[in-house]
């Protein structure tokens, strides 16, 4: 084989490489798109079923009044189950349809301040561990109020999640310059320095085991990181192991 090039060589050896490598791109795109169209379908033809599924335990717990305790209760867990396998799908159909450019958003002007109020107050656990700390006039933003939804659901879930059951999350406000920055903060057991970085990567989860009993997918921060980006915005966060993290989400005001 060949090792040196010579000067005459090298115009057609560079061409070669060349094509070759946008062969090999070529053929790494359609590898990811059957791979991305895939998972689409595979959670599509899961989700519909489990939801029927889901329908059927739901309104058997509702009607029927002669099951036992331990049937009723075996009932519940499989609900439950159904309930965690479907929010699993849901975020593996987000994140490809998202991934194929598919999603698309409608930009209009509006209160973030009203939307995050709206957000925390439907927080289940708003009573006991929300405090929302906006000391702010309404901020205007331009963003998709959907989108936007969906990453403060997310970040909230999320700081709930990963922190003990009386530990609070604090929701804040404030715009600076042209920026409206939101922070999702909680008190709950942090992120390792070395895992910071990855956290937004898809499928990423710093302990499996836990975020799989808390029923995470690691899909979550990278859809919410990309409905930021496609608002014009970013996110980062900062934590501290053992103490808490804070998410910062910065929209242009
Ligand atoms: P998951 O569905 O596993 O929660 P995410 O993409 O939302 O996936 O988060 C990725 C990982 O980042 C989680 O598995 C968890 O380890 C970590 N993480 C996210 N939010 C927090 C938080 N508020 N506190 C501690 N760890 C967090």
């Amino acid at each position: 084989a060949q090792t040196h090039l010579t000067l005459r060589q090298a115009p057609t050896e560079v061409k070669e490489l060349s094509q070759s490598f946008d062969r090999m791109l070529g053929r790494l795109a359609i590898a990811w798109e059957q791979q991305r169209r895939f998972l689409s379908d595979v959670s599509h033809e899961l989700r519909t079923p489990l939801t029927l599924v889901q329908g059927y335990l739901q309104s058997t717990l509702r009607r029927c009044q002669t099951l036992s305790d331990s049937q009723r209760e075996g009932l519940e867990i499989a609900a439950a189950e159904a309930d965690r396998t479907i929010q699993v799908l849901q975020d593996l159909l987000d994140w490809a349809r998202l991934n194929s450019g598919q999603r698309h958003i409608t930009l209009e002007a509006f209160d973030l301040k009203a939307v995050l109020l709206e957000v925390a107050i439907l927080t289940p656990t708003y009573q006991e561990r929300i405090i929302v700390d906006i000391e702010t006039a309404p901020v205007i933003v331009q963003a998709d109020r959907q989108c936007l939804k969906q990453v403060l659901i997310h970040l909230i879930d999320n700081a709930i999640r990963y922190s003990e059951p009386k530990q609070p999350v604090i929701l804040r406000l404030q715009q600076q310059a042209n920026w409206a920055i939101i922070q999702v903060c909680d008190r709950g057991r942090g992120i390792p320095e070395a895992d910071q970085p990855h956290i937004f990567d898809p499928f990423y989860r710093v302990d499996v085991d836990r975020s799989r009993a808390t029923g995470g997918t690691g899909l979550g921060l990278s859809i919410v990181k990309q409905l930021v980006e496609t608002m014009q915005g970013h996110i980062v966060v900062s934590s501290t192991l053992g103490e808490g993290s804070v998410f910062s989400v910065s929209l242009p005001a």
